[in-house]
């Protein structure tokens, strides 16, 4: 798979090959969709994680930010993607408040 095919019925998905785990894709997101997970095999301690995947909207920000080319958003024409609800919005402020981590 190349960086931008996509799993048909997967709104995003990540290259685990390329991701460094900035965490800029999680920093974006405005739907709570990526967090970073902890992962002791990882060289920043973390890994990028899809920890609600049924709440993204298709907006593609996480894959314009990353520096890495790692993740792919399904095309809208393939995908019935969510629409922003508060609850996805309360999800992104709680991991914001939490640095992008999945709480423990
Ligand atoms: S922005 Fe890209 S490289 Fe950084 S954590 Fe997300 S997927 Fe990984
Ligand atoms: S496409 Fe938008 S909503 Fe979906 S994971 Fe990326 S930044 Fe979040």
């Amino acid at each position: 798979m190349n960086a931008k095919e996509t799993p048909q019925n997967v709104p995003v998905s990540i290259d685990t090959k390329r991701c460094k785990a900035c965490d800029i894709c999680a920093s974006v997101c405005p739907a709570g969709v990526l967090a970073m997970a902890y992962d002791s095999t990882s060289t920043l301690g973390s890994k990028v994680s899809i920890i609600s995947e049924e709440t993204c909207i298709g907006c593609c920000d996480c894959e314009l930010a990353c520096p890495d080319f790692a993740i792919s958003i399904a095309s809208k024409h393939e995908f019935n993607f969510s629409k922003l609800t508060e609850e996805a919005k309360q999800k992104a402020r709680i991991l914001k408040d939490n640095n992008f981590r999945i709480k423990d």
